[in-house]
């Protein structure tokens, strides 16, 4: 039985205060012997001081991005030891900012990926479509080429630590939210790519969220879907009173 997770990307918003306030809001929320697992993605400049906020708490705490690389002149760029080492335990990577408005490629997230789990991080892989190639129908080529090679070179226990997200392009941001059958579909299909890859138990056992305008009044729907396994969420998860309804969906 896989434990739902929701998940709130924070994206390059809130400052210092609002970030501290809403992760106490968060932690005062979530308890330990809660039915869904509850993660939040800030910028990196507050990572380590929201690690002491949630320290003790099962409010988990993730980046939004590491790097490729192991440590050395790489101006700009944050690695995972550094991540380890500030009390970061999750990683969101191949977002589709990433890949669209930075240029990330497969092969690029797939390095980002083997040096995550490396060192300990669990990894939140996102995968999606754009809306030409949905309308071109080469959704599932799209999102296997992306899996199959986000993964490539991860052993069956690093695959242990990895939860996929599926978020559509045109979803994100957008408030165009897929309907739960075309969620649904695309899960499902992850799960046969992921069987194909590894095993049907590992694949049984991997968590597969959905992100992609999220918000109170459609969470339900989409959770409740067989195959998707909780909610990477953008904007909704900026306010204690969006993003807890939203929690409270994936109980
Ligand atoms: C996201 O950025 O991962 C996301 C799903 O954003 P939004 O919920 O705002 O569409």
């Amino acid at each position: 039985m896989r434990k739902k997770l929701i998940a709130g990307n924070w994206k390059m918003n809130l400052d210092r205060r609002g970030a501290r306030e809403l992760a106490v809001a968060l932690r005062e929320h979530v308890g330990a012997g809660d039915s869904v697992d509850v993660a939040i993605f800030p910028p990196f400049v507050y990572l380590e001081e929201l690690a002491r906020t949630v320290a003790g708490s099962p409010l988990r705490l993730g980046a939004q991005n590491a790097c490729d690389e192991e440590s050395g002149a790489f101006t700009g760029e944050v690695s995972a030891a550094m991540l380890r080492d500030v009390g970061v335990q999750m990683v969101l990577l191949g977002h589709s900012e990433r890949r669209h408005v930075y240029g990330e490629s497969d092969e690029l997230v797939n390095r980002k990926v083997g040096i995550a789990l490396a060192h300990g991080l669990e990894v939140v892989l996102c995968v999606g479509e754009t809306l030409e190639e949905r309308v071109a129908g080469a959704t599932e080529d799209i999102v296997s080429r992306q899996l199959a090679r986000g993964l490539e070179g991860v052993a069956e226990a690093g695959l242990a630590r990895v939860t996929l997200a599926y978020e559509p392009v045109w979803a994100i941001g957008t408030g165009r939210v897929a309907t739960p059958e075309q969620a649904g579909e695309v899960h499902t299909y992850l799960r046969g790519v992921l069987a194909g890859l590894y095993s049907d138990p590992l694949a049984d056992r991997t968590r597969i969220l959905y992100g992609g305008s999220v918000n109170p009044d459609n969470a339900a729907e989409l959770v409740a879907v067989p195959d998707v396994d909780g909610a990477l969420v953008g904007g909704a998860s900026l306010k204690a009173e969006t993003f807890i309804p939203i929690i409270e969906c994936g109980k």
